[in-house]
């Protein structure tokens, strides 16, 4: 299994205060994800979705958004560990990622068409494979239908866009100003100030 091997070769352990490379063994209830906001060498928001015992991610450089005509950018990233999603805190400088990070957003997600969390699970390991990924978030800022979709042509392979779906949870209103941890109800200066 070569699991997290890339989060592990990434990261000095001890010098960053980020979660250990862990796969998660417990495997039930509903499936998560979160969005943590990270103001590293360059402002972002990391997307993940957990799937086999870890968190599949992705860098959005603007963002989610609840608008159905917006597609941002999102570049997948390394596999992070479970635990990864409510870690908020200061990574020191020089480390990889330095920087503040913020639980921006959090809560559950379900796949369209999959009855069962690991049907869910194995739909999300067809749509890595296929480029497109369906969605519904119950989150505290993001909800409804989303999905990934990969790049054709001679984009990267890392590179998908995240788009919103029209549904009931679209919206024109840019959720980015919810601007609070949902976990700590801190701001990314506070959360600087406090440290880890
Ligand atoms: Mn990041």
């Amino acid at each position: 299994m070569r699991l997290l091997q890339n989060y592990k070769a990434k990261r000095k352990s001890g010098k960053t205060p980020e979660p250990q490379a862990k796969i998660a063994a417990s495997r039930r209830g509903q499936l998560r994800f979160v969005v943590q906001k990270h103001d590293a060498s360059h402002l972002h928001y990391d997307f993940r979705l957990e799937a086999d015992g870890v968190l599949k991610s992705w860098a959005v450089p603007k963002g989610p958004s609840l608008n159905p005509e917006i597609k941002h950018l999102a570049v997948m990233v390394e596999d992070h560990p479970l635990s990864y999603r409510k870690f908020e805190g200061v990574i020191p400088e020089g480390n990889y990622g330095g920087g503040t990070v913020m639980v921006w957003d959090e809560g559950t997600y379900t796949v369209p068409s999959a009855e069962t969390r690991s049907e869910a699970e194995l739909m999300i390991k067809k749509g890595l494979a296929k480029g497109h990924l369906e969605f519904q978030l119950t989150g505290k800022k993001l909800n409804g239908a989303f999905d990934l979709v990969r790049l054709k042509g001679d984009s990267p392979k890392s590179e998908w866009l995240l788009i919103k779906r029209k549904d009931a949870f679209a919206s024109k209103k840019d959720v980015l100003k919810q601007d609070r941890s949902v976990l700590s109800e801190r701001s990314m200066q506070e959360i600087a100030e406090g440290g880890s």
